[in-house]
């Protein structure tokens, strides 16, 4: 069954919102700049790495929201960090768990420019070996790609690196999946090792046009006295921003996906209209360039399954030609419909000789199954509040989805 839970009362909430006052957040900082933090409540120059460290220690291995939980910090300086600095959780408006195991977190954020509080939702996928989070960047996204719900949404804002972070210690804060912490009862996890082991940049938003802010929550999302996820075990999908591509090599080193979608350059500046900024050429020459590439490191080419549009054979071949080189993974996606949308997914059938085509050519194609379809948790579908279907869109997108496409 699916199970919602809705933790705070909306009214309540609502009445206790402007009461709030923000104070900067510890979340997101670099060393030096947690230094700076500690420099400000007036720790000695000659404590301040040891401090950073414990603070540091706390954050990201203990995971603690509260200050009074760092035992071996002293009372006046966490009364005087308190009184600076927060490092609470955003406010987990609603948490939705599939029957497949997938968890869905809406969240809110202060408004930070925006005019009102914005909510982003998270999506946590529990597979055998592994658990996967997907996270967003943005709030809408600029760009306008034809077939994804989120590029109907114009940009409300970029969300700032502890925001980004904020949705891994929120993930796992609900899993258990700090030290001294119990998984709820009945959840689905992974079997052994860490609840939360892969993290995807394939939430709400272009994450290349967030650029710094990115930057720095991966940077500490893989930091090795941290959060200590590995850079393998992250990855940044872009719709091609190509010259933040090299940057993302060079700086941040991640595993990288790119929403292809098409071979050629007219469909694609249709369905991914960034291609006519950067096209196929430009975008495929900054996937050769990607450093440390190899067979056990591959870019992951994202393909979604459009009936009619996309997934000829022609296309399958095309797209074997341009990958030439390039050590790939393909991932085919099944459509997921949303109301007003253009288009409709492939047959199955169209999708498996897609598949059995690119897998001779020896490409790896997993075709994605969509999972946690009863809360709506699939990709191009994560929205915010502002975006979020009538019930009875809900229910004809569900029966739309149930009578559907994809599932084997
Ligand atoms: N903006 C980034 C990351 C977020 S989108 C990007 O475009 O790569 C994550 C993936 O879901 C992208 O490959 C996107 O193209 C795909 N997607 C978007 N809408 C979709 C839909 N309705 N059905 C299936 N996949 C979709
Ligand atoms: Fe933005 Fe990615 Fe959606 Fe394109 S597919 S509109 S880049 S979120």
């Amino acid at each position: 069954m699916t199970q919602t839970l809705d933790l705070i009362d909306t009214r309540r909430r609502d009445a206790l919102a402007p009461a709030r006052q923000e104070k900067p957040h510890l979340i997101g900082l670099t060393r030096e700049e947690l230094a700076d933090a500690l420099e400000a409540v007036g720790v000695p120059e000659r404590q301040r790495r040891m401090r950073a460290r414990q603070l540091w220690h706390w954050l990201y291995v203990r995971g603690v929201s509260d200050f009074s939980e760092m035992f071996n910090v002293s009372k006046d300086l966490r009364a005087a960090l308190g009184q600076t600095f927060t490092i609470a959780r955003p406010e987990i408006v609603e948490e939705q768990i599939s029957k497949d195991g997938t968890r869905k977190w809406l969240m809110r954020f202060p408004p930070r420019g925006a005019g009102r509080p914005v909510e982003i939702e998270t999506v946590y996928i529990p597979e055998e070996g592994r658990g996967t989070l997907c996270i967003s960047s943005q709030v809408g996204c600029t760009l306008t790609c034809s077939f994804c719900h989120t590029g109907t949404q114009k940009l409300v804002r970029n969300l700032t690196a502890e925001e980004i972070l904020a949705q891994l210690l929120v993930a796992r804060d609900r899993l258990g999946d700090f030290p001294d912490r119990d998984t709820p009862d009945g959840a689905i996890v992974p079997a052994e090792g860490r609840k939360v082991s892969n993290i995807v940049m394939m939430g709400m938003g272009e994450p290349l046009y967030n650029f710094e802010q990115v930057k720095n929550a991966l940077l500490i999302a893989s930091d090795g006295e941290g959060l200590s996820l590995s850079k393998r075990r992250i990855t940044l999908s872009t719709s091609g921003v190509v010259p933040e591509i090299y940057r993302t090599g060079e700086e941040i080193g991640v595993m990288l996906a790119i929403s292809l979608h098409a071979v050629r350059n007219e469909l694609r500046n249709e369905l991914v209209p960034i291609n006519k900024k950067y096209p196929l050429e430009e975008l495929m020459k900054a996937c050769r360039a990607y450093p440390g590439l190899s067979n056990a490191r591959r870019i992951t080419f994202e393909y979604v399954m459009l009936k009619g549009v996309n997934d000829s054979l022609d296309d399958a071949r095309e797209l074997v030609r341009i990958l030439k080189g390039v050590p790939a993974k393909i991932n085919l996606i099944p459509f997921n419909p949303w109301p007003g949308s253009n288009y409709e997914c492939s047959d199955w059938e169209t999708i498996e000789r897609f598949a059995d085509y690119v897998n001779n050519a020896g490409y790896a194609s997993p075709i994605r199954t969509p999972r946690g379809r009863d809360i709506l948790a699939a990709c191009g579908q994560l929205k915010s509040e502002s975006e979020r279907m009538r019930k009875t869109e809900r229910l004809a997108l569900e029966a739309m989805m149930n009578a559907g496409h994809g599932e084997a």
